[in-house]
């Protein structure tokens, strides 16, 4: 080792070198099926509107209270609560480490009376609830779900009764499984939590309900959305509502400029013209039927109801699939490993009506 060099192998966490990064596919030049985005881009008379806006604003300066203009905006979208408020991060991924973050506390288990730091969610789920578990040093507690993709309700409320957790994530509807969940074994999850309980609803959009007409029931549930999948998956903007003390507190780990003037502008701009990707997301919905139709007149594939903007499939060989609808340049994901209720599985992101037309016969030729 020369001078000055140091070996990062004693520096960097042993957990961290022993972790995979967060895997990105390469999709260049492809029908690109693989990250739940928005097929549809901004209009062109808007892009130039929103290109005219964003040479405006004032690069040279800190990311100023005009951040809150767009936090009421998002309150006012999502029809927030009395009580409520709502605080941003850099997508929700962000928002998922700062509350691993902020829920550190040193419990203990069961006995104490005392949520332990441990991060709970029924899985296959989002991976990120693990990994924030895991980088804040925090255990995670995976439940499988049932067979046949529902909440196991036995399952759910013995491990919460035995690890106590601080925070249980519940997203509605789910990825990859693109369904939501039972109401019942949900109101019994949340009565059961000695902690915070997050409900994500990164799939708002395309879904048939929302918890957000529930939430002001309870003092301990956070209500999270994306605008990745309303159509800004490129801008990186999460929020998250709450009992406004709760959510205080949660804020105050949050890095003071998170959110970028170009974030904010883009965001603010987006909502200004919601119908636009309100539309987008009903033209998605449509075109979720007809490609659940068309897979499910496959006799060897098995397709799973979705109210997200993915659907959930399982076919006889998935890596043999997946590579096939690769060669024929549609990329779209393989979960088959991600979990042992997956074996076989692809995720199918719903696209353009000639995206999914490619899709499904790229999907034909490779099954
Ligand atoms: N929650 C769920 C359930 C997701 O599937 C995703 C992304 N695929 C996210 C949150 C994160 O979204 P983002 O960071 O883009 O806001």
């Amino acid at each position: 080792m020369s001078t000055g060099e140091r070996d990062f192998k004693k520096l960097i966490r042993q957990d961290v070198q022993s972790m995979h990064a967060y895997a990105i596919q390469d999709s260049m030049g492809m029908v690109k099926l693989d990250a739940m985005e928005n097929p549809h881009r901004l209009p062109a008379a808007l892009q130039a509107h929103l290109g005219q806006r964003l040479g405006a604003v004032a690069l040279n300066r800190y990311p100023d209270g005009r951040v809150n203009e767009l936090r009421h905006a998002l309150a006012d979208y999502a029809q927030m609560p009395e009580g409520f408020d709502i605080m941003l991060g850099n997508g929700s991924d962000e928002l998922i480490s700062l509350l691993a973050m902020a829920c550190d506390v040193s419990g203990e288990a069961a006995g104490s009376g005392r949520p332990a730091a441990a991060i709970l969610a029924p899985l296959p789920g989002f991976v990120m609830y693990g990994m924030s578990a895991q980088l804040q040093g925090l255990k995670f507690i995976g439940v499988p779900l049932t067979p046949d993709f529902e909440l196991d309700e036995a399952a759910m409320l013995a491990a919460i009764a035995e690890h106590r957790p601080s925070i249980i994530y519940i997203a509605y509807p789910n990825n990859p499984t693109a369904n939501l969940w039972d109401d019942a074994v949900i109101d019994k999850v949340i009565a059961a939590a000695p902690g915070l309980v997050v409900m994500d609803e990164a799939y708002q959009p395309f879904a048939s309900k929302s918890y957000i007409d529930r939430i002001a029931r309870h003092g301990h549930v956070l209500l999270m959305r994306t605008m990745s999948k309303f159509g800004l998956a490129g801008v990186r903007l999460g929020y998250m509502m709450g009992p406004k003390a709760l959510i205080a507190e949660v804020d105050k780990v949050r890095p003071p400029y998170n959110i970028s003037v170009l974030n904010y502008e883009c965001a603010l701009f987006a909502l200004e013209h919601a119908e636009v990707f309100a539309a987008q997301a009903e033209d998605i919905r449509a075109q979720r039927t007809v490609l659940v139709n068309a897979l499910q007149a496959l006799p060897e594939v098995k397709t799973w109801k979705s109210d997200a903007n993915m659907v959930l499939v399982r076919v006889p060989d998935a890596a043999k699939t997946f590579e096939g609808m690769r060669s024929r340049g549609v990329l779209v994901k393989n979960v088959s490993k991600m979990h042992a209720l997956l074996g076989d599985c692809l995720r199918l992101t719903v696209g353009t009506a000639d995206e999914n037309a490619l899709m499904l016969a790229a999907l034909k030729e490779s099954l």
